[in-house]
């Protein structure tokens, strides 16, 4: 992110507009709609405001006079355009005083850029990509103003309203965002967004006790709760819509290795983030710390996010975890994720059952060739089996052998798929036989394998296919 997006406060001051013809004025529309006050260096020398409401050309103040050397005491921001060759050296004097500075079509010479603006009265969305696109921008814009609400701004109105006696009836911040939260999505803020604003500030006035409303324990504490939710592979946008929701409302989220940073950007702003899993070399806090902090933050009265990489209940530990939340008398809910299996599937296109091929999945894992040693692998013997490995990368060659002595044939396809639905993702495809050597080809975990004939139908493995034909080819020709 190079712009950082803020809200101008048009009282401050005037915005000063350098420029002439069709471009300055449609700023001068804009700025003007929007309430600034606008001080107009015109120039060709023509003041001319045909096209704005009179009331806006009200608010536009006309300065003569060099705008190099105008005084800018007060102005809170400089706006370039159709000023020519001005723009650069207008830039330049903004640039020394320190005010903000727009040269419309030229970031190089801006320090503030317009965005995309959906206006909604009170609740106003800017959207911006950095001054590359402004047409990705407005298409970003009709998207949001067909998903928000007509009367969106009329209910941020409502609210502000009331915080100032809310505030005081609930002085507790937790308990405080839960009363508007019920607000907003409750019968409330429903009438207000059908228009219906009297009889949703009569509704407000009844509340009685706004604490119990807000659903305040007897302690008078915000009640806590811990979810657990699935992170998925990696990607942010395979996170379901209620685990986005969860990680939105998040007071607190406690996270895995395994959750990438871009799942995580996806919680809160004000949500804090507390790492509990194995760092790089270095161990985690250990099972019961992590049960310690999830209880004593919903205690507390904190939503808790507990956050696991693909679903927490698949070599996740998720079931310990509520365990010890039942003993401890805790709310829980558990949001499910995609396990890194179905997203390697996914994207790499390995359909885990196909007719009359694979008609059995089953999920196991093998961190240390000790364990690969107590898998029982003369279960896994049936060739219509799809054998989805987790954490299998140091134990590969324990896997292999096992597979082999159950009768599996060497010819297996089997598969490779690290960092599943990231944007380094990588896989290797061959035969059960190379299984190490297909290890040796991935440049770093997490992976998981997938072993069976349906790994002969991913996309990797035609691929290859492909361009061996290819050069058995080009060998032929030569
Ligand atoms: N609960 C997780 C699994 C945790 S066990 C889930 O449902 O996916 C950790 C193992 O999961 C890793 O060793 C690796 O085998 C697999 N894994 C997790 N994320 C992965 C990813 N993005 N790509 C490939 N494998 C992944």
């Amino acid at each position: 992110m190079r712009f950082l997006p803020v809200f101008l406060d048009l009282q401050a001051g005037p915005v000063l507009l350098v420029g002439a013809g069709d471009l300055a004025r449609a700023k001068l529309r804009l700025l003007a709609a929007a309430g600034a006050r606008v001080r107009w260096h015109a120039t060709d020398g023509h003041h001319d405001v045909s096209g704005l409401l009179p009331a806006d050309a009200a608010q536009i103040e006309l300065a003569d006079g060099d705008p190099l050397t105008a005084d800018l005491t007060g102005v809170i921001a400089i706006l370039c355009a159709g000023a020519g060759a001005l723009g650069a050296a207008m830039s330049a004097r903004a640039k020394a005083v320190g005010i903000p500075v727009n040269v419309m079509d030229d970031v190089a010479h801006s320090t503030f850029i317009f965005p995309a603006i959906v206006d909604r009265g009170d609740v106003v969305v800017a959207v911006g990509t950095g001054g590359s696109s402004p047409v990705v921008a407005r298409r970003v814009r009709e998207r949001i103003e067909a998903a928000l609400p007509a009367r969106i701004g009329d209910l941020a109105g409502f609210i502000g309203r009331w915080r100032k006696q809310i505030h005081h009836r609930i002085p507790e911040f937790p308990l405080r965002r839960r009363f508007w939260e019920r607000v907003v999505d409750g019968p409330i803020g429903a009438l207000v967004l059908a228009g219906r604003a009297e009889e949703a500030e009569a509704a407000l006035r009844d509340i009685a006790d706004a604490s119990a409303f807000a659903g305040a324990q007897d302690s008078g504490k915000a009640e806590g709760r811990v979810t657990l939710v699935g992170a998925g592979p990696g990607d942010p946008d395979l996170l379901t819509v209620k685990a986005l929701r969860a990680l939105q409302d998040a007071d607190v989220v406690f996270y895995d290795e395994l959750v990438s940073p871009e799942v995580l950007d996806r919680a809160r702003r004000d949500a804090s983030r507390v790492p509990v899993g194995r760092r790089v070399g270095k161990p985690g806090i250990g099972q019961d710390a992590i049960n310690r902090l999830m209880i004593e933050a919903a205690k507390s009265g904190q939503r808790a996010v507990r956050l696991k990489g693909g679903d927490p209940f698949v070599f996740g530990r998720g079931g310990e975890e509520i365990e010890a939340l039942r003993q401890a008398g805790v709310a829980y809910s558990v949001i499910p994720g995609i396990t890194a299996g179905l997203g390697a599937s996914a994207q790499f296109e390995v359909p885990l059952t196909f007719r009359h091929e694979a008609l059995r999945i089953t999920f196991l894992t093998a961190h240390k060739a000790r364990d690969a040693e107590t898998v029982d692998w003369s279960t896994l013997t049936d060739e219509k089996m799809t054998v989805v490995v987790y954490m299998g990368m140091t134990a590969a060659p324990s896997v292999r052998a096992g597979l082999l002595a159950a009768g599996r044939s060497p010819q297996t396809p089997v598969g490779v798929f690290a960092r599943v639905s990231r944007p380094d993702a990588q896989a290797a495809v061959g035969t059960l036989d190379r299984l190490p050597d297909l290890i040796e080809q991935i440049d770093g975990g997490p992976a998981i394998l997938i072993i069976g004939d349906v790994v002969a139908h991913s996309a990797p493995w035609r691929h290859s296919n492909l361009n061996q034909v290819i050069s058995e080819l080009l060998d032929a020709a030569e």
